[in-house]
């Protein structure tokens, strides 16, 4: 039951469980698809089938190999994570060694890099001379949320298995599954776009303030006095990662007013605040406005990834806010 612990992935494990029964298991697979869909899961029980010592398709869960694996002790399994934010070369010398011994217990040495996209050059060399002369023994498993940033010619060495993002259903699933309360897993779960990792339950909070300061923003807006809406836009100005996922929160609830304004039926992504944003949405006259906010929105994260200043980003936005959605727009 490896597989079965796994949510919302059925293409990528039908492509896995083909390569188990083939008689050609590949040396070197490529997970890709957004963060915090199951990859690492994935990965971690394909290994576990590999190396159980019942030699099936499944892992048995009873033997020696399969208790190791579940309590993350397998001396045949490395998973080499980024220090920091990069891999160095130091990581892919160790697992080069690692892969010159023969495995301790079983007929492999699963290898998982996660976050490959953070190899440093060197060591993305480094990694492909392995995948170009693997050992007999070897099996790497590659996992990336950015497979664009890997250089082609290590994609290009490795079976590609894609993950997608999960259904809402699924996470919420999944959050019910840790302990979340029901509601606040059905509107996390609408909330998510398709990824849990932002969602793990310590974050849960941190994440829905942030979305409460976009909401506050776009409530505040309408003041002749600008000064509050300055000193919460302050406030929000923290991070670039802070700010940036305010903005997002902010094109989610234009999204949701524009859909209000001229397709009212449409599931929102907020729809715990209906009637808060229903009212909002009525002050408005039509949705061209808030299409000109939501551009503008898009234009300031292109800034922050740019590296303009997070307080500078905020300043614009006040500006932009009141522009398009102050009351002088206010029917
Ligand atoms: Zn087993």
């Amino acid at each position: 039951m490896a597989f079965g612990t796994i949510f919302g992935q059925e293409h990528a494990l039908s492509l896995l469980q083909k390569a188990l029964v083939s008689t050609h298991l590949g040396h070197a697979y490529l997970f890709y698809g957004p963060s915090g869909v199951g990859k690492k899961l994935t990965a971690l029980q394909f290994a576990k089938i590999l190396l159980c010592q019942s030699a099936t398709a499944e892992a048995c869960d009873m033997c020696a190999a399969c208790h190791k694996m579940t309590t993350g002790n397998h001396p045949d399994v490395v998973v080499i994570n980024p220090e920091g934010a990069s891999i160095r070369i130091e990581h892919i010398r160790t697992m080069q060694r690692q892969l010159g011994y023969k495995p301790y217990e079983g007929q492999r040495t699963v290898i998982i890099i996660d976050g490959c996209e953070n190899l440093t050059p060197p060591a993305a060399n480094a990694l492909l001379k392995t995948l170009e002369e693997p050992p007999g023994s070897a099996l790497l498993l590659l996992l990336t949320s950015r497979k664009d940033a890997l250089p082609l010619t290590l994609v290009s060495r490795c079976q590609q298995i894609p993950f997608r993002p999960l259904p809402p259903p699924y996470i919420r699933e999944i959050l019910i599954q840790q302990g979340i309360d029901e509601p606040t897993a059905t509107l996390v779960a609408t909330l998510s776009e398709g990824r849990v990792d932002t969602w793990i339950q310590t974050e849960i909070s941190q994440v829905l303030t942030r979305r409460q300061s976009a909401y506050m923003l776009l409530r505040e807006r309408g003041h002749t006095n600008s000064t509050p809406l300055f000193l919460l836009a302050r406030q929000c100005a923290g991070s670039r990662e802070q700010c940036d996922e305010v903005l997002h929160w902010l094109s989610l609830f234009c999204r949701d007013l524009v859909m209000l304004k001229v397709a009212s039926a449409t599931p929102l992504y907020n729809h715990d605040l209906q009637a808060e944003l229903a009212s909002l949405a009525n002050s408005l006259p039509s949705a061209e406005p808030l299409l000109d906010f939501f551009a503008s929105l898009e234009q300031l994260r292109h800034c922050l990834a740019m590296n303009v200043n997070p307080q500078l980003t905020f300043e614009q936005l006040v500006i932009q806010l009141q522009q398009f959605l102050g009351t002088s727009r206010i029917a």
